[in-house]
């Protein structure tokens, strides 16, 4: 039983420390960003005919609402800045899942040292 403990207050810590690494990440966003060259479709424009010649790349955010995917062009500013915060929501993404992890892991100890408590022993009235 004392080892469930430690072990409990171990992954208590542990989970702890998780958390206090998400509390230091800054802006989060949804979806992706991508950058995409563009054909502007006049006829004279040397991108017509060469593939090296388009335009761009032009920044695009991606993301879904409601199941339904959702383009919308970017600022170039916009964009750099809306990087860092996806990789910021990625990077707490995968902490929260380390955190699960933890959570799970934590969850059968956690369940014995709980059992047996008195209330669970007394009788029904
Ligand atoms: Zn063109």
């Amino acid at each position: 039983m004392e080892q469930d403990e430690l072990q409990l207050q171990t992954l208590a810590i542990r989970h702890k420390e998780l958390a206090g690494q998400i509390a230091d990440i800054g802006f989060i966003w949804p979806g992706s960003i991508q950058w995409r060259w563009k054909v502007c479709g006049k006829p004279n424009c040397a991108c017509s005919k060469d593939p090296a010649a388009r335009h761009g790349p032009y920044p695009y955010w991606t993301t879904k609402v409601n199941g339904k995917t959702v383009n919308r062009r970017l600022g170039h500013d916009e964009a750099i800045l809306i990087e860092k915060w996806i990789r910021n929501r990625r990077e707490i993404e995968s902490i929260m899942a380390e955190m699960k992890i933890v959570s799970n892991q934590a969850l059968s100890i956690a369940v014995k040292c709980n059992v047996p408590r008195q209330e669970d022993s007394d009788p029904i009235p």
